[in-house]
């Protein structure tokens, strides 16, 4: 069915729809990719991209046969680079709400737990990096450290990250209703903003949460604060009281 035509233009239902689903993808992504490393690179590549314009445009054949090449080793070039990113976007991609129904997240009881030992120890000024596994498997990362495979309790969990003790250095992974590992190793945040203000820990934090569904828990051994990071992005908790109702929150939520 025709919308609008203008000549030899014509405008139907099939091509509304068409921009409708491209728009949509084009959003879609680019939300994605907000706040992530390669929200910098697409400025650089849309410049290439209005530069490749104007090549083929004026029939520049130099810049045209550039860009033809770069186009094809340019594409694997990306996708190495981002590799991290892409993993992380095609992972909350899956996530879809049908999947969220069979995923096991930590019971209401255990996230009860985990808030307790986050706030006893922030009192205490003991850091801690606490873990909870969604939909993405962190096996690599449980792989670093060593097996705990026990129940969650806030006992446990500030026992494991009492200064000096062998397995109090690196972050808890939570599967379910397990503590399955202590002492795992955590890939640091790539984002510039966290690059100069944050320390170590707290980059770990999000870094995971950049490249998986992960919700991390971070306690600092510095100013005793609280911080929840997920999708990569860290936030300060400011009312303690309130960190397991957030908790439960950012677990439920896509
Ligand atoms: P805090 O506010 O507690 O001092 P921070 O963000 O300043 O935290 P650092 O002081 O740099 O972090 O590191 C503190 C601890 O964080 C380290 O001793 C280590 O146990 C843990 N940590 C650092 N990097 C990682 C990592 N990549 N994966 C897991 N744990 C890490
Ligand atoms: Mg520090």
């Amino acid at each position: 069915m025709e919308l609008l035509s203008y000549r030899f233009l014509y405008f139907t239902i099939v091509d509304l729809i068409d921009v409708v689903v491209v728009s949509f993808i084009i959003y879609k992504f680019l939300s994605l990719l907000k706040g992530t490393r390669a929200a910098q690179m697409i400025a650089g590549l849309t410049l290439l991209f209005i530069v490749s314009f104007f090549a083929y445009w004026f029939q520049l054949q130099g810049l045209m046969w550039l860009f033809t090449n770069f186009a094809t080793v340019g594409f694997i070039i990306l996708v190495v680079l981002f590799q991290p990113e892409i993993r992380g976007a095609l992972a909350r991609i899956s996530y879809s709400r049908l999947v969220k129904y069979f995923y096991r997240s930590a019971e209401t009881a255990s996230i009860d737990e985990i808030a307790k030992a986050a706030i006893q120890m922030a009192e205490l000024r003991q850091g801690a990096l606490i873990v909870m596994e969604r939909s993405v498997g962190l096996r690599d990362f449980v792989a670093s450290g060593s097996k705990i495979n026990a129940g969650i309790s806030a006992q446990i969990l500030t026992t494991i990250f009492t200064p000096y003790t062998p397995l109090h250095d690196g972050a808890v992974i939570i599967r379910g209703d397990m503590i399955v590992a202590a002492g795992c190793m955590l890939p640091l945040s790539k984002n510039p903003l966290y690059m100069h203000s944050h320390g170590m820990r707290h980059k770990a934090a999000a870094g995971i949460t950049e490249e998986t569904d992960a919700v991390c828990v971070a306690v600092s051994e510095e100013d005793g604060s609280i911080s929840i990071a997920k999708a990569g992005r860290l936030e300060r908790i400011e009312d303690q009281t309130q960190l397991k109702d957030i908790l439960i929150r950012r677990l439920q939520e896509k």
